[in-house]
């Protein structure tokens, strides 16, 4: 559900003590954009690690990172999570082996069959939506664009869903007005799901130009999450004069949000893992700020900065919002009987 943006009152009020020590500093409008931070495929991954911990006790390994953001990591670490890039760092167990949010070739459940591992999937199923469809493309006979960026696990993850060589890989608009198909009328393209709209739109345009019968996606490959914190960025873009996003620097939705930010009139827009990476010199004399977090990143850190912000300036903080989510999707059979410890939520606070 979409509204239009309306600015509200703050959900993190600051303690009377900081507001009384506030009146000698200056004053700083935050916008706090809305939707921010975690999304439901990222919320889901961290749930089976934390449930996974529960049930069958520590180690439980993880194949790359849960999500991109290195304080989920860490806090996933701390509770006995062990970070591995490939399976054959990981021993012979019977403990479980849980496949990042992003996704993984086909070669990586094959390989863990073969060892008999027990497997926890936590793709969000909105990559397993597009690798799906990369499937059904082929089945078809199409030869398949992925738009996307080289190297990112998703992209990897998606490649590997098809012998090599199905899919060719599309990261620019240039790319996409070169490309030479051994046969444009059976042709079809899937895309990364953290890209950024606009980009993504010109490509499909110059694709679709290029080659009418192209086939694509019946519903946006760029998944809700990605969109939604795109949309509320460009909202208040033109009303502050810096911007800092939430998230880790290979976090590819949160490097979109920094782009969509800059393009849209904030030049002063940059990526912060933690309070302690603002560049306060670069952010110079603020009169407002906006503050967005990517979908991996938990919302303590944009509390964190915005704590940052009250020991400089007399904050005031409006929320703008652009859509409302409430999507959630459902953990992997084998965890659904997990009791919480009493005051155990999702996330990674507790
Ligand atoms: Fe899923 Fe989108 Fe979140 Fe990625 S950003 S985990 S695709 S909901």
């Amino acid at each position: 559900m979409t509204s239009s943006p309306q600015p509200n009152t703050s959900p993190i009020p600051a303690p009377a003590q900081t507001l009384a020590a506030q009146a000698h500093l200056p004053p700083l409008r935050i916008v706090l954009a809305a939707p921010r931070g975690f999304c439901a495929g990222v919320d889901r991954a961290i749930q089976i690690v934390e449930l996974a911990l529960i049930k069958y006790g520590p180690p439980v390994y993880v194949r790359h990172e849960i999500v991109h953001n290195r304080f989920v990591v860490e806090s996933l670490r701390a509770k006995g999570a062990v970070f591995v890039e490939e399976l054959d760092e990981i021993p012979d167990t019977g403990q479980p082996v849980i496949f990042s949010a992003h996704g993984v070739a086909k070669s990586v459940p094959a390989a863990a069959r073969l060892r008999n591992m027990f497997v926890l999937d936590a793709t969000c199923p909105l990559v397993f939506k597009v690798h799906n469809e990369a499937a059904r493309h082929y089945e078809q006979g199409h030869a398949i664009l992925l738009i996307g960026h080289k190297g990112h696990p998703e992209v990897v993850g998606t490649l590997g869903q098809l012998p090599a060589g199905a899919i060719h890989l599309i990261e620019t608009a240039d790319e996409a007005s070169t490309f030479v198909p051994t046969d444009p009328d059976r042709l079809a393209y899937v895309t990364q799901t953290t890209l950024s709209v606009d980009d993504t739109a010109d490509i499909v345009a110059i694709l679709k130009s290029r080659f009418p019968k192209i086939a694509g996606p019946a519903k946006e490959d760029i998944c809700y999450a990605t969109t939604n914190r795109q949309v509320s960025v460009k909202a208040i873009a033109g009303q502050i004069d810096a911007l800092l996003v939430v998230g880790a620097p290979n976090s590819s939705n949160s490097l979109r949000l920094v782009e969509v930010a800059e393009r849209n009139g904030c030049k002063k827009s940059f990526l912060v893992q933690r309070a302690a990476d603002i560049p306060w010199n670069e952010l110079g004399t603020l009169s407002s700020l906006g503050i967005s977090a990517g979908a991996s990143a938990p919302e303590q850190l944009v509390n964190e900065v915005v704590d940052a912000m009250r020991a400089r300036y007399a904050v005031t903080i409006d929320i703008v919002t652009t859509a409302e989510e409430n999507i959630a999707f459902n953990i992997p059979r084998e965890l659904r009987d997990v009791v919480r410890p009493s005051g155990g939520g999702p996330g990674v606070a507790g």
